[in-house]
Order: C-alpha cells, then structure tokens, then sequence
C-alpha cells in the first residue's frame, strides 16, 4: 500500500535533523518503535525508499517522523532536508523495528534514538516510564535529539554520552563547564558494568551497526539478551 501524504509541519530539532509532520492517512496505524519505507514524491526520487520511524503517538490526528541528514551522501535524507511543508512523501505498510516489551535500558545512538522516542513518548503518556533508563550517545551536546524533553521525560535516568566532546574543550562558541552532566566517551564494558545493576532485564539497542555490535557483544557477554535495530551500515 503507497500513501502520498503532505507534510503539514516541519521543525529544525539539531543542527541536522529535523522533525516533519505528515497527514495521517485514514486507518493507518502503528505501534510505538515501528517504521515504514519513505520516498520523496518528487520526480526520480519515488521509488528510493528508505525506512523511518514514527515518532509521534499512534492516536494523533497526524504521523511524524524525526529524520538525520546525511548531505554527503546525496540521498533521501538530503532529498527530504530540502522538502517544504505541503509537500509529499510517500509512506507504506508499517513494519516492526523494535518493540517495548517491559521496563529495562534504552541504549541509542545519534539518529537511533528514533524507535525509543516513540516508546518512551507513549510510555511517558501512559504513566508507565518508571523502571527505564536512557542512555544516549552522541558525538556532541549539539547532537542530542529532543535533549530537554527526553531530561523532562527521564530525569536521572537519561544519561547523555559524548564521544568526540571533552570537558575542558572549546564546543564551538560554548566552552562546557566541567560538571555539565555528560559523560565523555564511548559506551564500553566499564562504562555499562558501571550503570547497568543487573543485566537480567531488557535492552533495547539501536544506533550505527559498529556501536550496537560492540554494546550487543558485551551485553550478552553479561547474560542479557538485547533486542537490536541496525541503522547505519
Ligand atoms: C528500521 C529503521 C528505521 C530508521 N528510522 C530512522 C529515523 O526515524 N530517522 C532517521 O534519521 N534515520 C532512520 N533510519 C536510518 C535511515 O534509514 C538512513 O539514515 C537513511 O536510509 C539514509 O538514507 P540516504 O539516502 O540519505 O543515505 P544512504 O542510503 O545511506 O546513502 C545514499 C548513497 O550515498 C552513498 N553513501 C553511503 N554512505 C556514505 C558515506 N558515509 N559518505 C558518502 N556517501 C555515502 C552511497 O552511494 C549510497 O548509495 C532508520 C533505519 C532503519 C533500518
């Protein structure tokens, strides 16, 4: 099933990625962590489908999808960057990427985080959050998606990791005070034995493949059994 839906809204949330409500088409329906094939309905660009994430909630009266721009890559996401409200983009069937199945740890990385938005946006919704946590990686604190709603959501139990952001180093105008709240890094053995008080609970991973490779290996290692989405090869 192809549904041409119009975008009706669009918001810078990083420096590049940006939020893009669309009209929901009528019946359509999803569960929280679940995606669909996109293209742009623009001419050559109909057929080059790339799956995203809903973000919003199943009962809103329209879809939205959070989406990260790779402009080196001369692609969709490139492609839907430039796109305008009342444009089209092309939706499908709706298919599972990851689903919530108990409380435990979200482990995301950059544009991974998309899948937990929309759980965690519904569990939020449901009064059910508690006995979750978040740990997010990104490269810098200017890349953290939905920073201040995700800290309003989670409180102590959202913990942001930078990896290429030192404490003490210039982030482009802002110099970062020393007790900001990150943790500066890469989520490694240490990092997760140090956070995670027993593996015997869920994990839900989702990120570039080389980050949810390195995490999956030393979370099974630990006796858990991670649910997992790859996003970037
Ligand atoms: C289930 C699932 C759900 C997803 N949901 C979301 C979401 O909600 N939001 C989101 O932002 N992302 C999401 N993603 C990731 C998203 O699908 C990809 O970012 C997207 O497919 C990239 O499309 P693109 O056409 O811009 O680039 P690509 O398809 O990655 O690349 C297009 C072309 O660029 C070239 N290329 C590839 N890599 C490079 C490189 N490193 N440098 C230069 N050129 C390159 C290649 O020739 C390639 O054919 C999801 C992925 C999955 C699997």
């Amino acid at each position: 099933m192809e549904n041409i839906a119009r975008i009706l809204e669009i918001n810078q949330v990083t420096h590049d990625v940006k939020s893009f409500k669309i009209e929901k088409p009528s019946g359509y329906s999803f569960i929280p962590g679940q995606a669909t094939d996109v293209s742009v309905n623009k001419p050559g660009w109909e057929k080059e489908l790339r799956p995203f994430t809903f973000t919003c909630l199943n009962d809103q009266p329209y879809l939205e999808f959070t989406i990260k721009r790779y402009a080196d890559h001369k692609g969709v996401t490139d492609q839907v960057h430039r796109l305008n409200v009342g444009d089209g983009l092309i939706i499908r069937d709706v298919w599972g990427a990851i689903a919530y199945k108990g409380p435990g740890y979200f482990i995301a990385g950059g544009a991974g985080i998309t899948p937990f938005i929309a759980i965690l946006r519904q569990l939020h919704n449901d009064n059910k959050l508690q006995g979750n946590k978040l740990i997010f990686a990104n490269k810098t604190s200017a890349d953290i998606i939905y920073k201040k709603e995700l800290t309003n959501m989670l409180g102590n139990d959202f913990i942001n990791v930078l990896s290429k952001e030192h404490p003490l180093s210039q982030n482009g105008n802002t110099l970062l005070p020393k007790n900001s709240g990150y943790r500066y890094g890469i989520i490694d053995e240490a990092f997760l034995l140090k956070e995670i008080s027993s593996f015997s609970t869920h994990f839900y991973v989702c990120g570039p493949d080389k980050m949810i490779a390195d995490i999956n290996g030393i979370l099974k290692k630990n006796g858990a059994d991670p649910e997992q989405v790859v996003f970037e090869k």
